[in-house]
């Protein structure tokens, strides 16, 4: 029994082997055509990634191009405030334990393509 499964087997993968030799022999050309393709992928996967989504209707306020502008919704930590930072000292860091230094807020980033800029809105 064990013998008929091996020569199936052996039958299987010739018959692969001779339909992967049928095959015409990969075109260089169309190699590098699908590579490219993928690449291509790969980058507007990161643009995605990392400034988000293409806003057709907004222009660069950097370099007035319409159309190139990606936005994604960010949270950023404020930086310490002085009126904070006066408050925490006069109370002896009392009101610092009780908000706290920073806070996030949420924002949206921008990124233009055409002049690179990234800004917050
Ligand atoms: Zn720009």
């Amino acid at each position: 029994m064990d013998t008929i499964m091996l020569l199936i087997t052996i039958a299987v993968v010739l018959y692969v082997i001779f339909w992967v030799s049928k095959l015409p022999p990969a075109d260089p050309e169309e190699v590098r055509k699908k590579r490219e393709a993928f690449e291509r992928q790969l980058a507007t996967r990161h643009q995605i990634d990392t400034y988000g989504y293409i806003s057709p209707a907004m222009i660069c306020p950097h370099c007035q191009t319409k159309g190139q502008i990606s936005t994604k919704p960010v949270k950023r930590k404020k930086g310490v405030s002085g009126a904070k930072v006066t408050g925490a000292l006069l109370t002896f860091g009392v009101s610092m334990l009780a908000t706290g230094l920073s806070r996030k807020e949420g924002l949206t980033q921008a990124h233009c393509g055409n002049c690179n800029s990234t800004w917050d809105f």
